[in-house]
């Protein structure tokens, strides 16, 4: 028997990326999936991933909308439950970067982007779970956040709104951990580093633009020490074990670090020490 027979996941932002890889898993491992999106096309295309697989139909629930308007929340919540008629896993991955057009960075970003990128990454966050609350409640659910390296403890002058949403959402993690877990609901989280998605592109710049950066890292070691960026099904194969409390039951209020390496070097470690050595 596959290991979410029986289950509902609903999945933020799954008409791309990290989000997109996670309903095709959960979907193919026995779960009903809501899957949603601003982007028609997009989640249409998650949709026939998914059916492509062998899913069945009556399985995958679309919902087109944007998860920042509370309007779009309840109708997401309330479809799941009107046509699943349960929710037993939450998936909080949508979220953005928001850069400045100008390359402003650090201070001197307009504050309106620490609006934009809060409003996503934390604060639908907090709405969306209140909503679920009572649903996971009912089926003893699971949480799982999507955070990020960049939350730290390292700084992020270049991206710092969108490094503070997701310290902010760390915070959140561990709460909630300890406030709903009497009630039977586990609350944990992923921290991705660098992987290959479309949020690059989302944030403005040229298709392919990821790749670029992809080939620059792989190729420097104080970037990532494995040689090689995250796959989204990297990502999503961690969450799905925090899903899956067979195996990952003991686990509370955590964000497992998945990223190739990438934040355990420290700059000093990118350069030669045998070669400052012996010149
Ligand atoms: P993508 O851009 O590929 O996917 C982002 C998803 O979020 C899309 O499905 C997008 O849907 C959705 N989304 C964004 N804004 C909204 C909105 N207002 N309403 C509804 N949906 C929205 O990026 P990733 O897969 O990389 O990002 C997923 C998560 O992973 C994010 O939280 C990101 O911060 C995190 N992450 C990513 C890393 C990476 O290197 N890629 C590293 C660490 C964390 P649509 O455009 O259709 O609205």
């Amino acid at each position: 028997m596959a290991r979410f027979n029986g289950k509902v996941a609903l999945v933020t932002g799954s008409s791309n990326g990290i989000g997109r890889a996670t309903a095709i898993l959960f979907a193919q491992e026995g779960a009903k999936v809501t899957i949603t999106g601003r982007n028609a096309q997009r989640l249409e295309e998650t949709k026939q991933e998914i059916l492509k697989s062998g899913v069945p139909e009556s399985h995958v629930l679309a919902v087109v909308t944007d998860l920042t308007s509370e309007k779009g929340q309840d109708e997401l919540i309330d479809s799941t439950i009107q046509i699943f008629g349960r929710l037993d896993i939450l998936v909080n991955n949508a979220g953005t970067a928001v850069t400045d057009a100008q390359g402003r960075t650090g201070l001197d970003q307009d504050v309106s982007d620490f609006d934009k990128v809060m409003q996503i990454n934390m604060r639908s966050v907090v709405t969306l779970t209140q909503k679920a609350k009572k649903y996971l409640i009912e089926s003893k659910g699971e949480i799982v956040n999507v955070s990020s390296i960049v939350a730290g403890p390292q700084s992020q002058p270049e991206m710092m709104y969108y490094g503070m949403s997701k310290s902010a959402l760390d915070q959140f993690t561990r709460s909630i951990a300890i406030s709903l877990i009497p009630h039977g609901v586990r609350v944990n989280a992923v921290s991705p580093g660098y992987v290959v998605t479309g949020i690059v592109e989302s944030i403005g710049f040229p298709p392919g633009s990821f790749e670029k950066l992809a080939a620059y890292w792989e190729s420097h070691k104080e970037c990532i020490p494995s040689g090689k960026i995250g796959r989204t099904i990297d990502i999503a194969n961690v969450i799905a074990f925090l899903a899956d409390r067979k195996l990952s039951s003991y686990i509370i209020g955590q964000s497992i670090v998945a990223d190739g390496g990438s934040t355990l070097v420290m700059g000093i470690q990118a350069h030669d020490m045998m070669a400052i050595l012996a010149s």
